[in-house]
C-alpha cells in the first residue's frame, strides 16, 4: 500500500466563482508546490477545462483525476469523480442536456473560461454554470452511476448547498457511500446529530477556488501499488474495481 495526499475538490476560471488566475496550468503548479499526489478539477457543471488539467498535471508530475461539482434541482451540491478524461467527457455531453440556460453575467457572477494548458482562453462558457440542473437527487446519482462516475455529496457540514441543510437531514437514498466534509471537526458532532452519516466514509476536498486558498496537503488515501496512482485512488474509492 502506498501513502497517497489527494485534492479531490478544485474549481478552475471555468467555474465564475473561480479566480480567473486559477487556470487548469495555475492550479497544477501549485498542488505541486502544496505536496498534492492526486488532484480532481471538479468545476460547476462542466469538465470543459479536464483536458488542459490533465495535460498540465502530467507537465507538473501530478496524477490528475477528472470530475464535476454537480448541481441538483434541490440545488444541493454533489462531487462526481469519473475513472478516465474519456469518461468524464462523456458525462460532461449528458450534463449539458440537464442545464437550465441562463446567460452568465461575468460582471456579476465572473468570468467561465475555458482553457488549454498553456494558460490561453480557448473560449468562454456563456451560460451560467453553477445554477440547478433539472436532475433530482435521485437523478443525478443514477445518471452519475450509469457513467461510471463515483458519486457523493460535497460539503455536508455547510449550509450553502449542503445536502443537510436543504433536505434536513441526510437521506437514506441514494446509496452514497462517501460524504465530504469541510471540516475534519465537523464529523464527530454531525455523525452524532445525523445518524445515517455513520455508514459514510468521510473525504475531504479543499473546494479552492483560487491559488491562495490551495492549502498544503494534509488528507491521504492508503490505496494499492498498482500502476498509475490516480487510477489506484479511482479503484480504491470503487470498492477495489
Ligand atoms: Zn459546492
Ligand atoms: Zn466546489
Amino acid at each position: 500500500m502506498r501513502r497517497v495526499y489527494c485534492d479531490l475538490h478544485l474549481h478552475s476560471c471555468l467555474s465564475p466563482c473561480g479566480d480567473d488566475a486559477m487556470t487548469p496550468a495555475m492550479a497544477a503548479g501549485m498542488l505541486k508546490i502544496a505536496g498534492v499526489d492526486v488532484a480532481a478539477l471538479t468545476d460547476h457543471n462542466s469538465v470543459k477545462n479536464c483536458p488542459a488539467f490533465f495535460e498540465a498535471c502530467v507537465n507538473y508530475g501530478i496524477a490528475p483525476l477528472a470530475g464535476m461539482e454537480l448541481t441538483t434541482a434541490e440545488d444541493i451540491h454533489l462531487v462526481c469523480l469519473l475513472r478516465s478524461l474519456e469518461d468524464a467527457l462523456n458525462f460532461g455531453e449528458k450534463i449539458e442536456t440537464k442545464r437550465v440556460r441562463i446567460k452568465n453575467r461575468p460582471d456579476i457572477f465572473g468570468n467561465q473560461l475555458i482553457m488549454d494548458a498553456e494558460d490561453n482562453v480557448i473560449g468562454v462558457e456563456e451560460d451560467l454554470l453553477p445554477n440547478a440542473t433539472t436532475l433530482s437527487i435521485e437523478e443525478a446519482f443514477a445518471l452519475a452511476e450509469s457513467c461510471g462516475a463515483i458519486c457523493y455529496p460535497a460539503h455536508v457540514d455547510r449550509i450553502s448547498n449542503g445536502i443537510i441543510a436543504v433536505l434536513g437531514d441526510f437521506p437514506s437514498e441514494p446509496a452514497f457511500k462517501f460524504a465530504e466534509f469541510s471540516r475534519a471537526e465537523n464529523i464527530k458532532p454531525y455523525m452524532e446529530k445525523y445518524p445515517l452519516l455513520k455508514n459514510m466514509v468521510p473525504l475531504f476536498g479543499s473546494d479552492a477556488h483560487s491559488l491562495e486558498a490551495i492549502p498544503d496537503a494534509s488528507f491521504y488515501l492508503e490505496v494499492d501499488d498498482c500502476g498509475n496512482v490516480a487510477d489506484a485512488v479511482f479503484r480504491c474509492l470503487n470498492g477495489g474495481r
